[in-house]
């Protein structure tokens, strides 16, 4: 490896040999994914592309800020990696930011070594699948109320009501009769960006739509229906300038034995293109906040988008109403992440070279409620603009400087560029008690600052200048 190539505090120690298991050479990586992680990923000094066997590498050139942004695939779109899958699980990879299909496929006959790291938990559809999601949520509130009391099971309430079709047919059918008026939506379990969405508020509209699909099934023979959740619609969205929102948070989590969650400071609220009206339920331009979805509308303007950044939204929530009322928001969030994550810490196969980062929807209601729409394995990775490819950019650096394979950090740090360390096998604390946003002066002890200011680039030069005295002094 060549000294220019070397990452800054990279192997800086002669004496101290003893610096992680892939040594003095390069990092070498495979990637399925021809986006801004493959961008990251080729710029990031001292690392090396296994050349032929990556995805991405099918297409020949490199991708640079303008192609992500234009490039209209998504990511969660495999690439050519089902080709190479074959090549890849010999061992000649430190660093594989794989696809969920290479994922499945693979997983079963790979043999990991000691160094390597790759994306995704084996069973990571426990908590990413629409029905399973709900199902291990539903398990850990009726836990926590049996052992902790009705007041505790109280902080799950964060997930609307919902059944799994066709399963929970007749459970739905009931509650259906106790709500009348209401409005539900309807939602492949399995599919993502709005895909085979729909809301309604009579049953006949179900029951007319693919009829006989959502019954149990009586015939043998028949093929087995696709599963959907059925799900409480939020009708009372906040608004901000007549548009519904979510908001795109990011999670990293490490290890779920014990469990190590990362919080990203920075996100984003995507908004609706249309006014919020409760008129249209048919129309996906108003009620459905995908991207995907919004960039289809007639006078959807790409230069305007329809992204606010985290920061901008706390602001504007904490001009709006107060500080404190701002906070609440974000600690909700907070509790949503760690109980979910929690919901599944003991069915996720932990294994010591996976990693995850998710991508959680959070929909907040005119209450200023916070609530949990679904959680992505992969997170699109595609920047719809110059700023959307900055953040995304800088999160997936921030990934690889948590995950660490240059080891240049002690491994005791509680904050890496924009993420924060949230929860190491219970509630981390912030180092001094104080908060350190500069949008609100009050103080809170726990160490999570989602949509607090991000100063990463300072922030990393900080610890690894401190890191590299530390290892400095420990050698000599
Ligand atoms: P997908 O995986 O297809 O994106 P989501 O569950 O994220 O499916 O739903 C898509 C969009 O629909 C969300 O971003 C949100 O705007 C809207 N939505 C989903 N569920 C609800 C709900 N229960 N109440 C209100 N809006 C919802």
């Amino acid at each position: 490896m060549s000294k220019i190539n070397r990452v800054p505090g990279y192997m800086q120690s002669k004496g101290n040999r003893n610096r992680g298991p892939i040594g003095d050479r390069e990092i070498r990586y495979k990637c399925s994914m021809q986006n801004t992680i493959l961008d990251v990923l080729r710029a990031r000094p001292g690392w090396q592309e296994v050349s032929g066997t990556t995805g991405a590498s099918s297409s020949g050139g490199t991708t640079s800020a303008k192609t992500s942004t234009q490039n209209s695939t998504p990511s969660n779109q495999a690439t050519g990696s089902a080709t190479t899958s074959s090549k890849s699980s010999d061992g000649d990879w430190d660093f594989y930011w794989c696809d969920r299909e290479w994922l499945h496929a693979n997983y079963d006959t790979m043999f990991l070594q000691e160094h390597q790291k790759i994306l995704h938990f084996r069973n990571h559809y426990e908590l990413t699948r629409k029905n399973l999601m709900v199902k291990n949520l539903k398990r850990l509130r009726k836990q926590t109320e049996r052992e902790m009391g009705k007041k505790e099971a109280e902080s799950f309430d964060f997930f609307p009501t919902t059944y799994e079709l066709p399963s929970e047919y007749h459970i739905f059918v009931e509650e259906f009769k106790k709500n009348p008026g209401i409005i539900w939506i309807m939602k492949p379990a399995a599919k993502s960006q709005g895909r085979g969405i729909f809301l309604f508020r009579k049953l006949k509209d179900i029951t007319d739509w693919k009829k006989g699909e959502y019954q149990p099934l009586t015939d043998p023979n028949r093929e087995v229906p696709e599963t959907y959740v059925v799900q409480r619609y939020i009708e009372d969205p906040y608004l901000i300038g007549g548009r519904k929102f979510d908001i795109r948070v990011y999670v990293l989590v490490v290890s779920y034995n014990p469990l190590k969650v990362w919080l990203y400071r920075s996100g984003f609220a995507r908004f609706s293109n249309s006014r919020f009206s409760l008129d249209s339920i048919e129309d996906a331009y108003v009620h459905l906040t995908n991207v995907a979805v919004q960039k289809t509308a007639p006078d959807y303007d790409p230069d305007k988008g329809c992204k606010w950044a985290t920061q901008q939204l706390r602001q504007y929530l904490t001009a709006k109403h107060s500080a404190d009322a701002a906070r609440k928001v974000f600690q909700g969030i907070d509790n949503i992440i760690i109980k979910s994550l929690q919901s599944v810490q003991k069915i996720i196969i932990n294994d010591k070279h996976c990693f995850e980062m998710y991508g959680y929807d959070v929909l907040l209601d005119a209450n200023l409620k916070p609530w949990l729409i679904e959680i992505n394995a992969s997170p699109s990775l595609t920047a719809s603009g110059k700023d959307d490819y900055d953040l995304k950019y800088g999160v997936l650096n921030d990934v690889l400087n948590v995950l660490d394979l240059e080891n240049r950090l002690t491994g005791k740090e509680k904050r890496v560029g924009g993420f924060d360390l949230i929860w190491d096998d219970g509630p981390v604390l912030a180092d001094d008690g104080s908060m350190e946003c500069s949008v609100n002066g009050t103080s809170t002890t726990a160490n999570s600052f989602l949509g607090c200011h991000c100063e990463r680039k300072k922030q990393l030069r900080e610890i690894y200048t401190a890191a590299q005295a530390l290892k400095k002094t420990a050698v000599s």
